[in-house]
C-alpha cells in the first residue's frame, strides 16, 4: 500500500527536526516568500529594543527573542506587513567594560596608554563578533528577522539623531551642567545615573567596618560627640556633625554624647536637646591634614538624622556623600573632595595621597586607635550599591555632570503612558511610578567608546550644541580631515567656531548614556525628517560593513511611527521604555508605542537566579542542543509573564511529555490514514454528532487562541492548545477508535482537518514542530507560514458545552472508580449522575467510558452531602455575614438548588463559591465537583466478574500482539488453557477485539498463546 504520510517515530527528536526545517526554510527562502506575500498588507509596527552585542545570548535573551518572534509570526500569518528589523546595542559601558577585560586593561589610564583609537577599533570588532554570534543563535531559536539589515546604535546616523535630540532639548532650556554629588564607579571612572543603578540587582551584601568615633568638643573640654561611620575613608573629608534638633542627647560620665533615643539604657549625667548642641565646635580626627586647614568644624541641625541606627549624630563629608553635599549648600559648609576619578586620594591628604578608599581604611583605624578616638570597632554586613556594569562598590564624588531636566516633560510622559496598553496591565502603574519619581537625566559618562556629546562650551558663556554632521562640517575650524567616524578620539580633534564670539572651542570629553543610543531608534531607523531615502544610510561610522540598513525618508517614518507593539524585560521600564518615551515626546510630542508586553526575569527551575559560579546557569546553545528550540519556546510561552520564569531541563522534560499527546495524535492519524489509503482531497461524508462536535470544538480553539494572541498573552494560547489537544486525543480519537480501525474516511477527514488547524494556530509558538508535521500532513512544498490564518468556522456552543459536561461526568466517574479501588476493566451495573443535564443525550457514551450497564440521571441519594464555603470567593462577597453562612452550612441547614447552587437563609451560593464533598453510602462510590455528582454502584455479580476477566484477556492478547511485532491488520489464532474455557461464552467479542480468527482450548497450555493466522 502506498504511504501518503511519513510514519512518525515514537518520540520527536526536536533538535534534529529543527535543523532539518531550518535548512528547508533556507533552501526554499520561506521567510523571503512570506515577506513578499504580505507586502502591502496592513502594517504591524514592531520596534525592536536592541540587544547588547557584548556576549553570546543567554537563555534569558531567548525569552525576549521568542516572545518577539511569536507575535511577529502570528501577525504575519494574519497577512500583516512587517519590518523585521533587529537592533544591536553597540557602544557605551556595556561594551567598553567587556573589551577592557579582554585586553587586560583595568583603568582609564591603561586605556589611554593603549590608545583611544585602538580601543575604539577593538570595541567595534568585539561588537561585530558578538552580533554575528547572536544572529546565528537567534536563527537557531527560530527567530525570523531581516538579519542583513540590523541596526547598530553606534552608527554615525544614530549618533547624529541623538545630537539632534540634544540640540532640541538645549533649545528648550532643558539641558544643564550640574555640580552634584553623584554615585561614582572608581573602576570605570565615571558617574552613573539613577536609572542605571535603580535595580535591586545593583546592590550586594557587603561587609564593611563599623566604627564609633569621638569628635572632641572645643567648648566643652573633656567631652566628645560620638559618630558612627561605615566608610572610614570619608573621615579625612569631615567638615561637620549633624544632630536632630528636637531629639534628646545624653552625656555619659566619660564625656561621650549620644542620642538617648538610640541608647535608652545609657547612664547619663547630663541631657540636652539637639538644638542646644548646634553651633558647638569640635576637633575633627584629621584636622592636621593640609586639605583641612582653615575648615571650621561645627555641629549643624538636620531633621533627617536617623534614630534607628548609629548614634544619632552624623558625620558629614560633603565631598563624599549625596545628602552631605545637599547639607553643605544649606549651611555653607566647605566641600572637601578627597578622591580622584579612580577613587584614589588627592594631594593634600598626607599619607593617604595616591591610595584607594579601601587601602586607607586600616591606617585611618590605626590613627583613631592611637589617639583614643575609637569608642568601638566592628564590621557590618549591609546592602551596598555596586556598579551595574562591573560590580565595583560605588562611592560618591562631587563632579560636574550634564543633565536633562525632567520637570517639563514629566507630565507629558505620564499622559503618554496613559494611552498605552500594558500587558500585564499592572505594569502600567509601575511605569507611572517611575515617571512620577524620575529625577533629571544624567546623560554624561567620562568614558571613551560611546555617543560623543556634541557640547562645545565657550569661555564667553555660550554653550554651542551641534545638531548634525552637516552642522559640524560647516562650523568646524580644524580636524575634519581626520574624522573617520564620529567616535572618540577622532571627534575630539575637531574644533568649531563659537556662535557668539567666534572663538575656537573644543568639545567636552564626555560621552553619553547608552540609553540615549537605544531611545532614539524610532527616529534614526525610520528616517524621521530625512528628505531622501539613503541606501545603506544606517551603515555609517562604526556600522559600515556590518549591515545594509537604509536610512528611509520621512514618508516612511510617517507610515511606521509609532510602534504598535514593543516588548522587553520589566527592568526596561526605567531604561529603554523610559528613554524612548523621553526622546519621542521631546521631539514630536507623541508616545512611541501603543502597546507593551513586559515580563519578569528568568530563574532556574528551583527558583534561584542563574549564575555561572553557582553551576546552575544554562547556555543558550546548550539548551538549543539538548531540549530544542520548540521546547524552549514552549517553556517561555506557557508561563505568566508577571511572574519570574522558571527554566531548566526537568521542566523541559515535562513539556516534552505533554507535547507527546499531540505527537501521538498525529502519529495515530498517520498510521490509520496510511492503512486506509486516505486522501485529504476527498470531501468528508455525512458527519456524525461527534464529528460535528470536533469541528465546533476546533473553531472554539481557534477563537480562544486568536483572542489570546491579540492581547499578547502566550499563556492563554498554550493553555487553549493543551485543552484542545486533550479533547482531541482523549475524546474524539478515543471515542472514534473503532471507526479508524475500520478506515472510516469521514473520521479521518475530520481528524485531519482538526490537526491541520491546530498546527496553524500553534505554529507561532512552535514553528519547527508545526512546520515538520504540516509538511507531513498537508504539503511538502508550501510552508504552514505561507498558508492563511484558519477561519473561525461556526461554533456550536451548546454542543461544546454538552460534550464538556459529558467529559466532566466521565472524569468524575473515573475518580469515583479510583476511590473505590475497583480496577478499570471491571464492568459495573449502574451510575447515577446529578447536575449534568447537558450530558443526558450522551448516556451511551458515558456507559461505555465508565464501563457501566446503565446510566441514570437524577438525584444522588446514595451519598451524604457536606458543603463548605469557598473562603477566597465568599469572604469578599458576604463580608460579616460569612460567619453565619459558614455555621449554617456546618449544621447542614441549606437547600440544594439546580445546577450546583445552594441556598443558605437569604443567600444563594454559586457552584464555585462552595466546596462540596459527598461520601458514598455503603455499596456506592461518589465524586463531585462544580455542581455535578457522579455515584457508581460498586456491587458485583458473577456476570460482571466474568466480563472483567474477558476484558483482562483482551488486554493481554493485544499486548502480546504488540510484543510480537504484529501489524495492526494481522489476524491471529489464540490458544487458551482450560481454566479460561468459561471465557468462551464471549468468544465473538474476544475475536472482534483481538482480530482472532480462531480460539482453541489446549490442555497442555498454562498461559494464553497467540500465533499469526
Ligand atoms: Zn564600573
Ligand atoms: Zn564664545
Amino acid at each position: 500500500m502506498e504511504q501518503v504520510f511519513t510514519p512518525l517515530p515514537p518520540v520527536p527528536d526536536h533538535p534534529r527536526l529543527e535543523e532539518e526545517i531550518l535548512q528547508w526554510w533556507e533552501d526554499e527562502q520561506v521567510f523571503q516568500q512570506l515577506r513578499e506575500k504580505n507586502r502591502g498588507g496592513p502594517k504591524f509596527r514592531f520596534m525592536d529594543g536592541p540587544i547588547t552585542a557584548n556576549a553570546p545570548a543567554g537563555v534569558h535573551h531567548g525569552l525576549g527573542r521568542t516572545l518577539k518572534d511569536v507575535f511577529q509570526r502570528y501577525k504575519a500569518l494574519r497577512g500583516h506587513d512587517l519590518r523585521y528589523q533587529n537592533g544591536f546595542d553597540s557602544q557605551g559601558l556595556h561594551v567598553e567594560v567587556q573589551v577592557e577585560k579582554g585586553l587586560g586593561l583595568n583603568s582609564k589610564r591603561e586605556i589611554e596608554e593603549y590608545g583611544i583609537a585602538e580601543f575604539a577599533r577593538r570595541c567595534r570588532e568585539f561588537v561585530a563578533h558578538f552580533a554575528g554570534i547572536q544572529t546565528e543563535q537567534s536563527k537557531r531559536l527560530g527567530m525570523w528577522m531581516d538579519w542583513e539589515n540590523s541596526y547598530f546604535t553606534f552608527s554615525d546616523t544614530n549618533i547624529e539623531y541623538i545630537w539632534r535630540f540634544l540640540k532640541n532639548v538645549h533649545e528648550r532650556g532643558w539641558l544643564y551642567k550640574g555640580h552634584r554629588s553623584t554615585q561614582w564607579c572608581p573602576r570605570c571612572g565615571t558617574s552613573l545615573s539613577k536609572h542605571e543603578q535603580a535595580g535591586d540587582e545593583n546592590y550586594e551584601e557587603l561587609e564593611h567596618p563599623s566604627l564609633f568615633v569621638r569628635f572632641p568638643l572645643v567648648e566643652r573640654e573633656g567631652e566628645a560627640l560620638v559618630v558612627w561611620t561605615t566608610t572610614p575613608w570619608t573621615l579625612p573629608a569631615n567638615v561637620a556633625a549633624a544632630v536632630k534638633p528636637d531629639a534628646t542627647y545624653g552625656r555619659s560620665e566619660n564625656g561621650d554624647w549620644v542620642s538617648v533615643d538610640v541608647f535608652p539604657d545609657g547612664n547619663y549625667v547630663e541631657r540636652l536637646r539637639g538644638e542646644d548642641l548646634v553651633g558647638l565646635h569640635y576637633r575633627a580626627p584629621f584636622d592636621d591634614l593640609p586639605a583641612q586647614q582653615g575648615v571650621e568644624h561645627r555641629v549643624i541641625p538636620w531633621d533627617d538624622v536617623a534614630l534607628d541606627e548609629g548614634t544619632g549624630i552624623v558625620h558629614i563629608a560633603p565631598g563624599a556623600g549625596a545628602e552631605d553635599f545637599e547639607l553643605s549648600r544649606v549651611h555653607g559648609l566647605v566641600v572637601l573632595t578627597p578622591i580622584d576619578e579612580s577613587g584614589r586620594f588627592l594631594p593634600g591628604y598626607g599619607e593617604f595621597e595616591g591610595r584607594t578608599t579601601d587601602a586607607v581604611a586600616e591606617p585611618v583605624l590605626e590613627w583613631l586607635r592611637e589617639h583614643e578616638l575609637l569608642v568601638e570597632e566592628g564590621t557590618i554586613r549591609h546592602r551596598y550599591p555596586v556598579c551595574w556594569r562591573c560590580r565595583t562598590p560605588l562611592v560618591f564624588r562631587v563632579v560636574d555632570d550634564w543633565f536633562i531636566s525632567a520637570a517639563e516633560i514629566r507630565q507629558l510622559m505620564l499622559e503618554g503612558n496613559d494611552e498605552v496598553a500594558w500587558q500585564p496591565a499592572q505594569y502600567k502603574k509601575r511605569m507611572d511610578d517611575w515617571l512620577r519619581n524620575m529625577s533629571d537625566w544624567n546623560i554624561s559618562r567620562r568614558r571613551y567608546f560611546g555617543l560623543p556629546l556634541p557640547f562645545y562650551p565657550c569661555d564667553c558663556g555660550r554653550l554651542n550644541v551641534i545638531g548634525s554632521r552637516a552642522e559640524l562640517d560647516k562650523r568646524a575650524l580644524s580636524g575634519l580631515e581626520q574624522l573617520e567616524e564620529l567616535h572618540r578620539p577622532w571627534i575630539d580633534a575637531v574644533t568649531i567656531r563659537c556662535e557668539d564670539c567666534g572663538a575656537e572651542v573644543k568639545r567636552i570629553e564626555e560621552v553619553g548614556d547608552a540609553w540615549l543610543d537605544a531611545g532614539i531608534v524610532h527616529f534614526s531607523t525610520l528616517g524621521w525628517q530625512n528628505p531622501e531615502w539613503v541606501p545603506d544610510g544606517n551603515a555609517t561610522g562604526s556600522a559600515r560593513g556590518l549591515t545594509h540598513a537604509d536610512l528611509p525618508d520621512h514618508a516612511y517614518w510617517d507610515e511606521w511611527f509609532p510602534a504598535d507593539w514593543v516588548s522587553e524585560n520589566r527592568a526596561q521600564i526605567r531604561l529603554w521604555f523610559y528613554s524612548q518615551c523621553f526622546m519621542a515626546i521631546s521631539l514630536v510630542g507623541r508616545q512611541p508605542y501603543r502597546s507593551v508586553l513586559t515580563y519578569e526575569n528568568l530563574l532556574d527551575e528551583h527558583g534561584r537566579e542563574m549564575h555561572k559560579s553557582w553551576g546552575n546557569a544554562i547556555e543558550l546553545n546548550e539548551a538549543l542542543d539538548r531540549m530544542g528550540a520548540d521546547v524552549m519556546r514552549w517553556l517561555y510561552c506557557e508561563q505568566n509573564p508577571s511572574q519570574e520564569l522558571r527554566f531548566g531541563y526537568s521542566l523541559a522534560d515535562d513539556v516534552k511529555r505533554r507535547l507527546l499527546t499531540f505527537w501521538n495524535s498525529v502519529s495515530f492519524f498517520v498510521t490509520y490514514a496510511n492503512i486506509a489509503g486516505f486522501d485529504p482531497s476527498t470531501p468528508a461524508g455525512a458527519l456524525r454528532p461527534l464529528d460535528g462536535w470536533l469541528a465546533s470544538r476546533t473553531s472554539a480553539f481557534v477563537s480562544e487562541a486568536t483572542e489570546s494572541y491579540e492581547r499578547y498573552w502566550t499563556p492563554g494560547v498554550v493553555d487553549a492548545f493543551e485543552r484542545f489537544v486533550d479533547d482531541l486525543s482523549n475524546w474524539y480519537i478515543r471515542r472514534s477508535r473503532r471507526r479508524f480501525w475500520d478506515g472510516d474516511e469521514t473520521a479521518l477527514r475530520v481528524l485531519w482537518d482538526a490537526l491541520c488547524t491546530s498546527l496553524q494556530v500553534i505554529a507561532p509558538v512552535m514553528p519547527f514542530l508545526a512546520e515538520y508535521l504540516w509538511r507531513n500532513l498537508v504539503s511538502k512544498d508550501k510552508s504552514v507560514f505561507l498558508d492563511r490564518w484558519p477561519e473561525g468556522a461556526e461554533i456550536d456552543e451548546a454542543l461544546n458545552a454538552e460534550v464538556a459536561a459529558v467529559r466532566q461526568v466521565v472524569e468524575l466517574g473515573r475518580q469515583a472508580r479510583a476511590a473505590s479501588r475497583l480496577k478499570l476493566r471491571q464492568p459495573l451495573r449502574r451510575v447515577v449522575v446529578a447536575g449534568a443535564d447537558g450530558a443526558r443525550s450522551h448516556a451511551g457514551e458515558i456507559a461505555e467510558e465508565l464501563r457501566v450497564k446503565e446510566v441514570e440521571f437524577g438525584d444522588v441519594e446514595a451519598s451524604e452531602l457536606r458543603v463548605k464555603p469557598n473562603l477566597p470567593l465568599l469572604g469578599p462577597k458576604l463580608g460579616a455575614a460569612l460567619r453565619d453562612v459558614r455555621e449554617a452550612l456546618a449544621r447542614g441547614e441549606f437547600d440544594e438548588l439546580d445546577g450546583g447552587h445552594f441556598r443558605v437563609g437569604e443567600h444563594e451560593l454559586a457552584p464555585d463559591e462552595v466546596l462540596v464533598e459527598r461520601t458514598g453510602k455503603e455499596g456506592w462510590s461518589v465524586a463531585s465537583a462544580d455542581g455535578v455528582t457522579v455515584a457508581l454502584d460498586t456491587g458485583l455479580d458473577p456476570e460482571l466478574e466474568l466480563e472483567a476477566r474477558v476484558l483482562d484477556l483482551i488486554h493481554q492478547i493485544n499486548a502480546m500482539r504488540k510484543e510480537q511485532g504484529l501489524e495492526l491488520t494481522d489476524r491471529i489464532r489464540i490458544t487458551l488453557p482450560p481454566a479460561q474455557s468459561d471465557l468462551l461464552q464471549h468468544e465473538e467479542w474476544i475475536k472482534q477485539e483481538t482480530l482472532a480468527v480462531e480460539i482453541e482450548i489446549d490442555a497442555g497450555c498454562g498461559e494464553p498463546r497467540i500465533a499469526k493466522a
